[in-house]
């Protein structure tokens, strides 16, 4: 349904001229909130899969050097000009689902840029530390104060509205990172200052060699 509603309403934007003036303001809100809404369902849709998924054993060897080569050639491409520093201290791989891991790493890049200045630069980083694995992203941005990182996973939860709808966010992002994590046997971790930035990591309790890797 909401294919043929963002159909019409991309037909009326394509020719303004012939809408009436007061129409074009409505118009132009509407198609924003329609494709806010199927950002929202294709979330919603990913979620229930991933936790359809959790039960099934995913034993793929993931490299995550290549995982992070993809996500910086699609992001140079969406978000040219944007600085992101890539530090890869490990070559080790983690044992999962190729694309469940691409969602989470990629909703956490996508999070810092949108709440950090445009200037500024997103740092992800993937590091070993004994048989743990750290893959974490941090941004200079405006962080988040501490009574709000317990609930920041929950699904719609927002530290401020008004801000979220500028920046266009579904409200489901970190609940995906969330479930990546738990059907990964690993944990998220949020460290943040106000005013500061923040960083986010994902702790994996068990890395492997690269032998296979996707
Ligand atoms: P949204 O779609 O609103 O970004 P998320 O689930 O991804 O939803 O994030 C939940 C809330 O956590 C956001 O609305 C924002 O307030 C806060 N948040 C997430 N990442 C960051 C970050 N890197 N810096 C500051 N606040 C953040």
């Amino acid at each position: 349904p909401l294919t043929v509603i963002t159909g019409y309403l991309d037909t009326f934007l394509g020719d303004t001229g012939r809408l009436p003036d007061n129409y074009v303001k409505p118009v132009k809100q509407m198609m924003q909130h329609a494709q806010r809404m199927e950002s929202m369902l294709k979330d919603l849709l990913w979620l229930s899969r991933i936790e359809s998924e959790e039960q099934l054993e995913k034993r793929d060897t993931v490299s995550v050097i290549a995982l992070l080569e993809e996500l910086r050639e699609e992001l140079s491409e969406s978000h040219p000009g944007r600085k992101l520093e890539f530090e890869t201290q490990s070559q080790r791989c983690v044992t999962g689902d190729y694309r469940q891991l691409y969602s989470a790493v990629s909703n956490l890049v996508l999070n810092a840029m949108k709440y950090s200045d445009p200037d500024s630069a997103v740092t992800v980083g993937w590091r070993q530390e004994g048989n743990t694995g750290l893959l974490s992203v941090s941004d200079r941005g405006i962080g988040i104060s501490a009574t709000h990182i317990p609930r920041l996973t929950e699904r719609f939860y927002r530290v401020d509205d008004s801000r979220s709808s500028v920046t266009g966010g579904t409200g489901l992002g970190l609940a995906i990172v969330k479930h990546v994590a738990a059907s990964h046997g690993a944990t998220l971790q949020i460290d943040s200052t106000p005013g500061s930035g923040s960083c986010f990591s994902l702790v994996f309790s068990d890395t492997t060699e690269c032998g296979y890797c996707k």
